[in-house]
């Protein structure tokens, strides 16, 4: 399965960017995770929007959801033109019924409750859940196809459960919101530490951070996680293939 970073920022996103968001291929199957600001248009360097086949949404806070009406404007001219295949499917929790109705929209797009005990088929993968910590329930996902596994932790502070959660994973994109000055202070989030901490424990082969703050010098955050894991461990690149 292929990997590509379309934005790193958390909670807004950066100049002419995006806020966090990848798009996960295998088999011609192209899957969005999160859809915030900035993600529509910047999805487009590596993909038209037509041939996208799904929507993960971890939670629904504006950095992740912010591009979703937007997205459901884009389906219904395809849709119009005979130019995409609806209703296109937008998988998220329902806790939040006012907000998971809104995934269905005019027969253009349709939401898909996941709950985080089951397992889902997706495209090529099957996909698992975990609950994060965060002020919203929010879920982490796990797609895993022919023995390769990719663990995307979402929006969490350290939970002992993600260590499981992620094991033995190919990859691990996993947020990195905080500088270690902040732990205790700013909750819902992990620092680069903690991201590096559960890279290790959970013996991945490979750590790409995320959901990157816009203050203060990234670099700290870059090291502080290179501390904890000794595998390979990048700050997400736009536009780069992680292939697994
Ligand atoms: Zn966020």
């Amino acid at each position: 399965m292929k990997v590509t970073p379309i934005g790193i920022w958390g909670g807004y996103p950066n100049r002419n960017e995006a806020t966090s968001s990848f798009l996960i291929e295998e088999d011609g199957f192209r899957c969005l995770i999160d859809c915030g600001s900035g993600v529509l248009g910047a999805v487009q360097n590596y993909t038209a929007l037509n041939e996208l086949d799904a929507l993960i949404v971890t939670h629904y806070h504006a950095d992740h959801i912010a591009d979703i009406g937007v997205l459901q404007h884009a389906a219904m001219v395809g849709m119009q033109l005979k130019e995409w295949e609806t209703p296109f499917p937008i998988y998220a929790h329902d806790r939040d019924e006012e907000e998971f109705k809104k995934l269905s929209y005019k027969g253009v797009t349709e939401g898909h409750a996941i709950r985080v005990e089951e397992k889902l088929q997706i495209g090529p993968w099957e996909v698992s859940f975990c609950e994060t910590v965060h002020p919203v329930y929010c879920l982490a996902l796990r797609f895993e196809s022919n023995g390769k596994a990719a663990v995307f932790t979402a929006d969490s502070a350290w939970r002992d459960e993600l260590v499981g959660f992620a094991e033995g994973a190919d990859l691990l994109v996993s947020e990195s919101n905080l500088y270690e000055k902040y732990l205790g202070i700013i909750s819902g989030h992990m620092s680069g530490s903690q991201a590096g901490k559960l890279a290790e424990e959970a013996g991945v082969k490979q750590l790409v951070l995320t959901h990157l703050p816009q203050y203060g010098e990234l670099g700290e955050i870059l090291q502080a996680a290179k501390g904890q894991f000794a595998g390979p461990t990048e700050f997400a690149e736009i536009g780069k293939i992680y292939s697994i």
